[in-house]
């Protein structure tokens, strides 16, 4: 979104006291009114029903600088779930920070179909590779309390920040570990299900640069080999930790559907498929340990 900055109020010109109501529809002309609202309940620290109900409530001095301070950083192209700290994800409001990826709605797919093959009554075990905010894995454990969970990236800031998350959810069955993929799984450890939303996006893409991407960790997003390194990696090293029928489910890009399918198979997995996003895309593919390689997977 490109803002004119010069739109916002300056420091000067601000009247106090100023309304809920007049901050929202005068100060905010230039911003999205849904995230407008959500920048106001961050700084009052209140829900969306209060502001529709107390119009009328006057900002003290300190609301309104912070307040119109978040405008401007909105406007200058910060991404909104930054400056609240926050992002809604499937049921849950989680914490993001600038260590971690902002959790997507297309996310949710990839949620939806990973609890649709864990069993809610048994004790499955389930890997979440690079998870950032937390977001897949808690997720994941909050809806399958018998599940074991386990969550590895890269980053000691994005675990710290997925682990405030599993505490402020009060979740209690999700592992973190700090590794490379794989690498510091303990020898011998196998999951009924691996998911993962790994960076797939092709260095120099153009949509680095623009939105929220430009704020977003490189780590999270960016891929070597045109954007297929850990899509490669997660699929070919996946079987040594899959039980037999374990489930290998991964999101990718929206032109990666197919060569992800292709990838599955020659790495042995069967009843490939992959899913459609709310736009329509195939965004989620996945594949199940196949049985010819019932050796390697018992
Ligand atoms: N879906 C994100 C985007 O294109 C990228 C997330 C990722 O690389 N895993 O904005």
């Amino acid at each position: 979104m490109t803002i004119n900055s010069n739109h916002l109020p300056e420091q000067a010109n601000i009247r106090h006291p100023i309304t809920v109501g007049e901050a929202l529809q005068n100060w905010a002309k230039q911003i999205d009114r849904l995230e407008a609202r959500w920048m106001l309940q961050s700084v009052l620290a209140v829900d969306a029903a209060f502001l529709v109900a107390h119009a009328d409530r006057e900002l003290s001095p300190d609301e309104a600088a912070r307040y119109r301070q978040m405008l401007a950083r909105r406007a200058a192209g910060e991404p909104v779930a930054y400056l609240t700290g926050e992002r809604g994800f499937y049921d849950l409001i989680l914490k993001v920070t600038p260590d971690v990826l902002i959790p997507r709605p297309e996310t949710e797919l990839l949620v939806e179909t990973a609890l649709s093959s864990i069993a809610p009554d048994r004790c499955s075990r389930v890997l979440d590779l690079g998870t950032g905010s937390g977001a897949i894995a808690i997720t994941i454990a909050k809806h399958r309390p018998l599940a074991q969970v386990t969550a590895i990236d890269l980053s000691s800031r994005a675990l710290a920040v997925a682990r405030a998350n599993a505490q402020a959810q009060a979740v209690d069955n999700v592992t973190f570990v700090q590794g490379d993929w794989y690498a510091n799984l303990v020898a011998g450890e196998k999951f009924d299900v691996i998911v993962a939303n790994p960076p797939y996006i092709a260095e120099g893409d153009p949509h680095l640069a623009q939105g929220d991407l430009r704020f977003e960790p490189n780590l999270a997003l960016v891929a070597k080999h045109n954007g297929w390194d850990c899509i490669r990696q997660i699929i070919t090293h996946a079987e040594a930790y899959l039980h037999r029928d374990g489930w290998l489910l991964l999101e990718h890009g929206y032109d990666q559907a197919s060569a992800c399918r292709e990838l599955l198979e020659k790495s042995g997995f069967v009843s490939i498929f992959s899913r459609t996003d709310l736009a329509g895309i195939e965004r989620v593919s996945g594949g199940q340990c196949g049985s010819f390689s019932t050796a390697e997977c018992l």
